[in-house]
């Protein structure tokens, strides 16, 4: 017999990943779009995303392991590594395996002056606008770029940036408008693609920012960049991503009495607590306070007392059906069309939605809807 596993699962929604793409190549306007699974996909799994998201025009991501991953799931299309070679062998797998590659500093120009291949790269020369990341400055940027254009290794080189702040305001102005007239101003008669957009800026800033392909990350998973100025229903998101378990035990509590390690929370009434099979050793964000959100069988209740390793605690006394075995949705689509979006449960946390997708640990069994 197969030991049973603990009830704890991540469900990856195919479906909610193509209508997120759909929703990107909507507001990217007439732009291709660029669908960015670095990081294992944000968490979901890079086959589980590549099933939702394959109508993209291409991927962006920054680990060779996952570029050869979608090779092998019959990917043919474009592949951009969004931080270039990390070393000059690189090149090597960048020919084998097709992929366009970010050049953004002089090392990696000289890897490709002395790189020998018969095919020529195709390179997103990387400008620094202003995020002071990766990139070459505006000063030192068409310099790169006649440097990149003279080499016969190069056959063909578009153009990139990232925005800071695309999200939200800068200093109480426009978030992007810096960037972007640094970009213009060294670009504007420099032929070429232009990539700018990431989630923010394809939702916020489209047609404003022109860009050829957008790179459309948090978004594809149903993620909002500027949650809480807008939330998922605002932008026509789906979560793609569930993390759900159920009630391992339940405790009634009497006034007085508390809740887990460093008795945080203490019940000034009878209350009824669920005790939930999904700890920080799952993914779950520890600094999630007394009062984050969870679905308890698709019905909104909330956290108590500190998360632990393995478990963490919903309170049950308003919702007298839930008891041993209810399903606990703690983000994503829960039972009879309830949703929880990561974001409200980051949000608490003080963190981002980014961040808890990516943060969900091995020992989670992942499905594929
Ligand atoms: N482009 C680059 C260079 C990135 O580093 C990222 C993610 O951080 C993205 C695009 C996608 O950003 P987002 O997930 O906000 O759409």
């Amino acid at each position: 017999m197969r030991p049973m596993p603990r009830p704890i699962e991540a469900l990856i929604h195919a479906p909610a990943l193509a209508h997120n793409l759909a929703r990107a190549r909507a507001c990217a306007a007439d732009a291709k779009v660029w669908a960015v699974v670095k990081a294992n996909a944000y968490g979901h799994g890079i086959a589980a995303a590549y099933e939702g998201l394959r109508g993209a025009d291409g991927f962006a991501l920054l680990d060779f392991a996952e570029a050869e991953q979608l090779r092998q799931l019959g990917w043919r299309g474009p592949i951009l590594l969004l931080e270039g070679a990390f070393e000059a062998r690189d090149l090597e797998l960048c020919s084998r395996l097709r992929l366009w590659h970010a050049v953004h500093c002089q090392e990696q120009i000289d890897w490709l002056a002395m790189h020998k291949t018969h095919e020529p790269h195709r390179v997103f020369l990387k400008m620094n606008s202003g995020m002071n990341r990766l990139g070459f400055t505006p000063s030192a940027f068409r310099a790169a770029w006649t440097r990149l254009n003279a080499l016969p290794q190069v056959d063909e080189i578009s153009l990139m940036t990232h925005f800071s702040d695309a999200d939200a305001l800068r200093f109480g102005q426009d978030g992007i408008a810096h960037q972007l007239a640094a970009f213009e101003a060294v670009t504007q008669d420099l032929p070429g693609e232009r990539s700018l957009s990431n989630s923010a800026a394809t939702l916020r800033h489209t047609p404003r920012v022109r860009s050829d392909w957008v790179r459309a990350g948090i978004m594809s998973y149903g993620g909002v960049p500027d949650y809480p100025e807008h939330d998922a229903a605002h932008w026509d998101l789906r979560p793609a991503m569930t993390l759900r378990s159920r009630i391992i035990g339940v405790q009634n509590l009497q006034p007085g009495d508390t809740v887990g390690y460093g008795s945080s929370f203490t019940a000034d009434k009878p209350m009824r607590i669920g005790i939930v099979a999904c700890g920080y050793a799952d993914g779950y964000p520890r600094h999630c306070p007394t009062g984050t959100p969870v679905l308890v069988d698709g019905r909104r209740s909330r956290t108590v007392g500190r998360v632990s390793m393995d478990m963490l605690t919903v309170d049950l006394s308003d919702l007298p059906q839930a008891g041993f075995g209810s399903e606990v949705t703690l983000w994503g689509q829960g039972p009879k069309g309830s949703v929880l979006h990561i974001d409200e449960v980051a949000r608490a946390g003080g963190t981002i939605g980014y961040e808890l997708m990516c943060a969900i640990t091995r020992r989670v069994p992942m499905h594929l809807e």
